[in-house]
């Protein structure tokens, strides 16, 4: 079994020295470096394309055709549009100076910050290390690059590959788990961009707070489905159980639970049953396009979840295969495990409401979610919804699709996130905005110079 090769801890001192001398050499700054870099990472997933498919099937199981729209394709896209927008980017921003410092000129300067880190999860292994790298490059940063342990195969191939197509002395690959992560986070980094859960999180952004580094978190949560009287129920249900059950649940903007106007609780859970029969058959254990759980915790933990209610189609399981069907649970006590933790599995608790306002409300009084999901046709329950939550993120009418508009920001809100990435954000993300005024010798006026007169003062206040 091909499982990861740890970078030797002793040796991580001096990777993050050589991308710090490289950043130093000021190749990376230049616009022809970063596009020529965002343009082998896009060869390397197409030339790669079938070695990445295959490690992320090794890890969970999931179908090749997933591996390219959820990881490659996406990637792929992410790093295409960076480099079709880098100029525009990276163009300074000119800024009007008020009359008092004219005359002048000012403008917004986005510089690299230098050597960053990026520590990414499991689930969607390739993706989430390397869409940050994307803005990393596209900013103009040396980067290290830190796949999850639980994902071996996806982590080993990334080390193996990368190196052949990027600048090794300005993206390197460090494999590991706890030991290596904590002594990488022990260096100091210009930022960390850190994708996983929030326990982590915490000691991420603390070891960061040290050498009082920026931290970019991106966090996950229970992120609610809400389906309003007024929806089309086929078309929700269709798309719930999409985003429900790609890659096993095992997505960190999956509806976790889903809020049903209660008149539509037996139509939604039936459509819900007949788009898993359309995607997976009568046994999705047969499935080629159904993922399994990536290890026996997770499925243990899977196992304890479903006990929390009523299940109304799947629940099987098998655990030498880590197979978990996919599931909807009713009945369930708001109190329960499986409403309190995040599900992270094919699990879907329905829960019954009055109406949108008991909805909006039930979403209100719990943590701010990373996304917020909603089925109606209304626009006017639209637009409440919009502006009575806060989420990271919102799709109407749909799951997950929010996350392919490169030039909309991705990232939480309170406990599901710091900061965003994606297109411009991610570029914005990985540089300094660095205010720049240029003011022109010729005149000097000396308004504001000391001694302040009363003609002086009464011109400043006028001015100012
Ligand atoms: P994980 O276990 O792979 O951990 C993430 C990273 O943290 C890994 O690289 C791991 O090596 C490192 N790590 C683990 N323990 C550590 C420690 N004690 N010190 C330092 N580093 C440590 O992944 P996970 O946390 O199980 O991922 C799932 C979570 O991530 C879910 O909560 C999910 O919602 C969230 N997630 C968020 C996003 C997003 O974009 N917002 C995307 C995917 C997953």
């Amino acid at each position: 079994m091909t499982i990861l090769e740890a970078t030797p801890v002793q040796d991580i001192p001096d990777v993050v020295k050589r991308l710090r001398t490289t950043f130093g050499s000021g190749r990376t700054r230049s616009a022809d470096w970063r596009r020529e870099q965002l343009g082998r990472l896009t060869a390397m997933l197409r030339e790669r394309e079938s070695e990445f498919a295959n490690a992320i099937n090794r890890d969970l199981g999931r179908a090749p055709a997933e591996a390219y729209t959820t990881e490659i394709g996406f990637t792929t896209a992410e790093a295409d549009h960076a480099r079709r927008n880098l100029s525009r980017w990276m163009r300074p921003e000119r800024v009007s100076p008020p009359l008092v410092v004219q005359p002048a000129r000012a403008r917004v300067h986005r510089e690299p910050v230098g050597v960053v880190l990026i520590i990414g999860p499991w689930n969607y292994p390739v993706q989430l290390v390397l869409a940050p790298l994307v803005g990393a490059i596209a900013a103009g940063n040396c980067a290290v690059l830190k796949p999850s342990e639980v994902a071996p195969h996806a982590s080993r191939t990334l080390a193996r590959i990368l190196p052949e197509y990027l600048d090794p002395d300005a993206v390197a690959v460090v494999e590991g788990a706890v030991p290596e992560t904590t002594a990488l986070l022990a260096e100091r980094f210009d930022h960390v961009f850190y994708t996983g859960n929030g326990a982590v999180g915490r000691i991420v952004m603390e070891a960061a707070a040290k050498h009082l580094t920026p931290v970019t978190l991106e966090l996950g949560g229970k992120s609610p489905a809400i389906v309003d009287r007024h929806a089309d129920v086929a078309v929700a249900a269709r798309r719930i159980a999409w985003g429900k059950y790609v890659n096993a649940g095992q997505t960190c903007v999956a509806p976790d639970y889903v809020l049903v106007d209660a008149q539509l609780e037996d139509a939604l859970l039936d459509r819900l049953r007949e788009s898993v029969h359309q995607f997976y058959g009568a046994d999705p254990r047969r499935s080629p396009d159904y993922a399994r759980i990536v290890n026996d915790r997770h499925f243990e933990r899977l196992q304890r979840l479903a006990r929390d209610g009523e299940i109304v189609y799947g629940g099987e399981h098998d655990a030498a295969s880590r197979y978990f069907a996919p599931t909807a649970l009713r009945n369930v006590p708001v109190g329960a495990s499986v409403m309190q933790e995040e599900i992270f599995g094919p699990i879907l608790p329905v829960i019954p409401v009055a109406d949108v306002t008991a909805a909006i409300d039930f979403v209100n009084e719990r943590e701010k979610p990373l996304a917020l999901y909603l089925f109606s046709e209304s626009q006017a329950v639209q637009e409440r919804v919009v502006e009575e939550t806060t989420s990271g993120g919102v799709a109407l009418n749909a799951t997950m699709m929010h996350l392919a508009v490169a030039e909309l920001p991705f990232g939480g809100v309170g406990p599901s996130g710091i900061g965003a990435y994606h297109g411009r954000a991610g570029f914005d993300t990985f540089s300094h905005k660095k205010s720049v005024l240029a003011k022109p010798t010729r005149i000097d006026p000396p308004i504001a110079y000391p001694p302040y007169t009363r003609l002086k003062e009464a011109l400043i206040r006028r001015f100012l």
